[in-house]
């Protein structure tokens, strides 16, 4: 089996956005005790590999820095930051638009670099974190393109995962990313398999991890058969989202 897990903040608030570090930590002894390999996407995605989880933060929280990082290096694990380019602490622009995530301190280009250097690869999550469904074709490419500009004038490497904002996607806007990255994300909740299309590939949000034994055994039964039923309850109260806000 193979999973995409999807993080934002490693801390111990309570926030919905929040996965605390102890249970981060017991999440990798899990994956490690039951020999699950995590390994970058490019790895996860080739059809050869058929068992194992990539890691991935969206937005640009600091915590990935100070809190996941120290984690993720003794294991010598790689991962991937979706990255928000507006979000970055430099610049009045960086500060403002910093508060599309109130409560959370943001990351720096430095913190960034070091994350680069240590084995994650930052990768593109548009500049200001918009619902792209709301934009012209042309705004959607321009957020694309200045995205990625910034992430590789900045950390010298181009991104190539694209993860929507708020996991909002529609068939027009799968084309406008499918053609630009090799793979884009969602928050549709399952696990991959082979049917999923590359514009549009699912991700285990790390919110529906936190009870029970779920962290340490995400591909067990019991696991599978909770992040089903959510999926499910997640996808009717988005059509039901989709439709009151048309
Ligand atoms: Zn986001």
């Amino acid at each position: 089996m193979k999973a995409v897990i999807t993080f934002h903040s490693i801390d111990s608030s309570k926030s919905v956005l929040a996965f605390s570090p102890a249970l981060f930590e017991k999440l990798l002894d899990g994956l490690a005790r039951s020999n699950i390999p995590v390994m970058p996407l490019e790895e996860l995605l080739q059809s050869a590999t058929t068992h194992g989880v990539a890691l991935t933060f969206d937005d640009g929280m600091r915590s990935v820095y100070s809190e996941a990082l120290p984690i993720i290096r003794d294991r010598n694990i790689k991962a991937h930051l979706f990255l928000a380019t507006d979000t970055v602490r430099d610049g009045n622009r960086g500060r403002k638009k910093a508060s599309a995530f109130p409560g959370f301190e943001m990351l720096n280009w430095d913190e960034l670099g070091k994350l680069q250097d240590c084995g994650f690869q930052i990768d593109a999550h548009t500049c200001s974190h918009p619902d792209l469904r709301q934009l012209s074709d042309q705004e959607v490419v321009g957020e694309f393109e200045r995205c990625d500009e910034i992430i590789t004038d900045r950390l010298g490497r181009t991104p190539h995962y694209f993860a929507y904002p708020f996991g909002f996607v529609d068939s027009r806007l799968e084309m406008l990313a499918g053609r630009r990255y090799r793979a884009c994300f969602t928050t549709k909740l399952t696990y991959l398999n082979r049917s999923e299309r590359l514009s549009a590939l699912p991700r285990l949000d790390s919110f529906y991890l936190q009870h029970g034994k779920f962290a340490e055994e995400i591909f067990s039964t019991a696991t599978r058969s909770y992040l089903r039923a959510r999926g499910i309850l997640r996808w009717g109260r988005g059509l039901i989202w989709n439709k009151t806000h048309a």
